[in-house]
């Protein structure tokens, strides 16, 4: 098994040129992969308009496969605001792109595991788009268009600082097991657990409190809330 710092090196140059929220992002991404026995490397990072504009004439004016719908200018890579990742192989140095590889045997596929941990991280996937599945395409557009980030605009303090709270994991959002107060009408009314995402509360402290009933079939092993 490589260790962590050897998977890093693996993507390091590549994450030079990228906005600084898109190179934690790629840190906490490749940490994270890791850490659920998943091994990535980052393919692509910035790319200048005229390295995006040779890459679009691919299967257009020159030979070879479409692989962008993007001319240059138009792309996230374009402004360091996108990256795209693979599977690393146990060896360190073959890479693959096979999105149903299951190479840690959890029965999940790696891939999936990998863009989870990306969506927790705030970045959007291209597998998610719809004219053009882009599987390895990861990015964070601040609500920004590529004609405005062209036009020179950029993402606000505000925007890049929470950001990068959450891609260095000092958001309580993608953290496990957090300890939160839940209070009703501003009142304390118990204890719960957020866990990456998801609030877990005692079900008949907060369903009493709403004015429903709580009853517990041990047959069916379900809960059931009832509100008159
Ligand atoms: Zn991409």
């Amino acid at each position: 098994m490589l260790t962590l710092d050897q998977v890093r090196d693996r993507s390091a140059a590549r994450l030079v040129g990228l906005h600084p929220v898109l190179a934690a992002g790629a840190k906490a991404l490749i940490q994270q992969s890791y850490a659920r026995g998943v091994l990535i490397v980052i393919t692509q990072g910035l790319r200048t308009i005229a390295e995006q504009n040779a890459l679009y004439a691919q299967g257009r004016s020159k030979p070879g496969p479409i692989v962008t719908n993007a001319k240059g200018g138009t792309s996230y890579h374009n402004y360091g605001l996108a990256f795209d990742f693979a599977l690393l192989l146990p060896d360190g140095n073959g890479i693959s792109w096979d999105i149903n590889r299951d190479g840690d045997k959890d029965k999940i596929a790696d891939w999936q595991e990998v863009v989870k941990v990306a969506k927790q991280l705030g970045l959007e996937w291209g597998g998610d788009w719809t004219s053009f599945k882009d599987y390895s395409h990861l990015q964070m557009t601040f609500g920004l268009t590529t004609n405005q980030l062209r036009a020179g605009k950029r993402p606000t303090t505000d925007q890049v600082n929470e950001a990068l709270k959450r891609m260095t994991g000092e958001d309580d959002i993608v953290n496990k097991d957090v300890k939160v107060s839940i209070t009703l009408n501003g009142s304390k009314l118990t204890d719960g657990v957020l866990d990456t995402g998801i609030t877990y509360v005692p079900v008949r402290v907060l369903a009493e409190a709403l004015g429903a009933k709580v009853t517990y079939d041990a047959v069916s092993k379900t809960v059931n809330v009832v509100k008159e």
